[in-house]
């Protein structure tokens, strides 16, 4: 499903200098992720197996109207023509096909569709992510709205509002979210962060008030994507209510309920980003915006962490989806280019760089979708599953978003320079996954997020546990001994060991020495997952190797603040004094 052309006559002198790739179907230019797939949805696959098709069309079909998109970004009119406000935000017209592609494939309206539901409940998220992948593979722009209008979705599907009419809003919301017709479709958003804070979300300023039985809110978002959107939940300060988390609502806010409540949304300019250009980020003032509120007075925060985490996720897979793409991209050139009398793919190094670099994507796909599993096995009631995905989920933000740009520079680097050229789709993956690390929770936010899942909720046990189940997959006789579960028992007890010896530290020093755990630990949890999926004989091949490298690759990325943070905790003033005298 795949071509490779030479951009060049046969027979010219340049046959097969730059060769030209392109690709029909990226789920069917992908046996091994159908293998890894089949082997986890098992009896279900086959009656899934066109969705994941369908979406892998979608993401190839994706890739020139991606590039428009991108270059061709959307543009904010304030005013219309008779000077009145409307602050609407007007798309290229191949931002439109984009939608086109992924929304009626069901990227988000099959995860909510009652005959779906009826058959797959236990493997919804699975399905989902699984198929998204493939359409991330090309377009992350628009894989953020259609991030926020699913997590739309799953928010007001688990907590309808108390009252009358914000159970009908969001009724009527979950009916056209993500809708395969464009007009009946709305698309989701979050209003979270401000100019004061993003991570400390804490600080957050922007009031709700209550006027004549309904909410009001008020004041400044600094980062608002998909910024027209139809549907968006927003966080403000309920009445009375103290500083920090506790004392934040979170609101349904629709753009046309009540008609003209769009109106005092006001968008004042779009962001000029780096990446993801092609999907518009706006900063936004509510005046006094008509919202829904969804869950308790003090509970806003808790029920908006539902929708970053299912965003999390999303953005994890956006990050093996760059990856993957990058990898397919450069082992597709590799293979027809050629460099010394040989073809790349026959170069020694240029072929060990690739072997690692497949190896790592490897070990993030299985480890993000570990994380997708728990989450499907926690909404069905499993509450050691509940604990699992508290964890991984920052965990595999964390890694996966790191890999993520290193991987695609790497590919991009693997193709050399006309990897670098805007033809190519490679840049504009590098741009558009630099996002990964930051949106949703930089990596800092995630790993003292999982410090406290460790401290909190004692998360780490259902860890450890369901990694030294994951090594009973596969008896070390199948293998002919003892030592891969040796290496990786080896790695679990020291990142137990690491674990307990953290908490006898300071809170700071703690902070300092956990980024160094997470990598750590992620990467024994790669290990670990993918010799379970070794037990399955069509990926036992690909999965050994893979652990053969990665075992000589301690972590994905080298960590900043490695072990030895903690004794050095006496240099870093002189260090950033030397690097910015205030
Ligand atoms: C393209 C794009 C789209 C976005 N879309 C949205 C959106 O739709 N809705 C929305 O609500 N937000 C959105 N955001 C905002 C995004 O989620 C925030 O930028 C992100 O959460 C980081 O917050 P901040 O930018 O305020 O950085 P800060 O919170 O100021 O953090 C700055 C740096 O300090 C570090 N830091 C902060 N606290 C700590 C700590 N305690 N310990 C160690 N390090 C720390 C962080 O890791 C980071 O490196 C978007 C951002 C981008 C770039």
């Amino acid at each position: 499903m795949s071509t490779t052309r030479s951009a060049s006559p046969a027979g010219s002198l340049f046959a097969d200098s730059v060769p030209e790739v392109s690709f029909d179907n990226l789920f069917l230019a992908d046996p091994l992720g159908e293998a890894f797939f089949g082997s986890w949805l098992g009896a279900d696959y086959p009656a899934v197996r066109e969705h994941f098709a369908a979406l892998g069309r979608a993401g190839a079909l994706a890739h020139p109207f991606s590039a428009r998109a991108d270059r061709e970004t959307p543009r904010l009119e304030t005013h219309d023509a008779r000077g009145n406000r409307v602050d609407r935000i007007v798309y290229h017209p191949d931002y439109h096909a984009l939608e086109d592609l992924a929304y009626p494939a069901g990227i988000v309206s099959r995860k909510y569709a009652p005959d779906f539901l009826a058959r797959h409940r236990a493997d919804r998220q699975l399905i989902g992510f699984g198929a998204a992948f493939y359409f991330a593979q090309t377009e992350l722009g628009l894989f953020c709205p259609i991030c926020m209008t699913d997590g739309v979705g799953w928010v007001l599907e688990r907590h309808p509002p108390a009252d009358a009419a914000g159970r009908e809003a969001a009724r009527e919301t979950l009916s056209r979210l993500g809708h395969p017709e464009r007009a009946r479709r709305w698309r989701g958003a979050m209003f979270l962060t401000e100019r004061q804070g993003g991570s400390d979300v804490g600080a957050n300023a922007a009031v709700a008030e209550q006027r004549g039985g309904r909410w009001i809110l008020s004041g400044d978002k600094w980062f608002c994507s998909n910024v027209d959107a139809e549907a968006i939940l927003a966080l403000a300060r309920m009445p009375g209510a103290g500083a920090g988390t506790r004392g934040l609502g979170l609101f349904l806010v629709l753009r046309e309920r009540p008609a003209g409540n769009g109106g005092t949304i006001r968008i004042h300019r779009l962001k000029d980003k780096l990446g993801v250009r092609s999907m518009p980020t706006g900063e936004v003032t509510l005046e006094g915006s008509e919202g829904y509120l969804i869950g308790g007075e003090g509970e806003g925060f808790k029920r908006m962490a539902e929708m970053i985490n299912l965003s999390r996720l999303y953005n994890a897979v956006g990050s093996v989806a760059a990856l993957r793409r990058g990898l397919l991209e450069a082992l597709a050139h590799g293979a027809r280019r050629r460099a010394f009398g040989s073809r790349l793919w026959e170069l020694p190094l240029w072929r060990a760089c690739m072997a690692d670099l497949q190896a790592e994507y490897l070990g993030a796909f299985v480890l993000v979708f570990e994380a997708v599993r728990a989450l499907d096995r926690s909404a069905n009631g499993d509450e050691t599953a509940a604990k699992l995905a508290r964890l991984l989920t920052p965990l595999v933000k964390a890694q996966a978003g790191k890999l993520g740009v290193f991987g695609v520079s790497e590919a991009m680097e693997a193709v050399g320079g006309n990897g670098y050229i805007e033809e190519s789709i490679l840049p504009r993956l590098l741009r558009d996954a630099q996002v990964l690390p930051i949106w949703e929770g930089t990596t800092n936010i995630l790993t003292l997020d999982v410090l406290r899942a460790v401290q909190k909720e004692r998360a780490h046990e259902a860890f450890f546990d369901r990694l030294h189940r994951a090594l009973a997959a596969l008896p070390p006789e199948a293998l002919g001994g003892r030592g891969l579960h040796r290496y990786i028992e080896g790695r679990l007890r020291g990142d137990a060991e690491r674990l307990a010896a953290l908490q006898g530290e300071s809170e700071a020093n703690q902070q300092r020495a956990a980024r160094e755990w997470l990598e750590s630990a992620g990467r024994t949890a790669s290990m670990a997952l993918l010799l379970e999926a070794a037990a399955a004989p069509a990926l036992r091949e690909p999965c050994l190797a893979a652990l053969r490298r990665l075992q000589a690759r301690p972590f994905n990325v080298q960590p900043l603040a490695g072990s030895a943070a903690v004794g050095l905790a006496d240099t870093e003033e002189v260090l950033l004094r030397a690097g910015f005298a205030g």
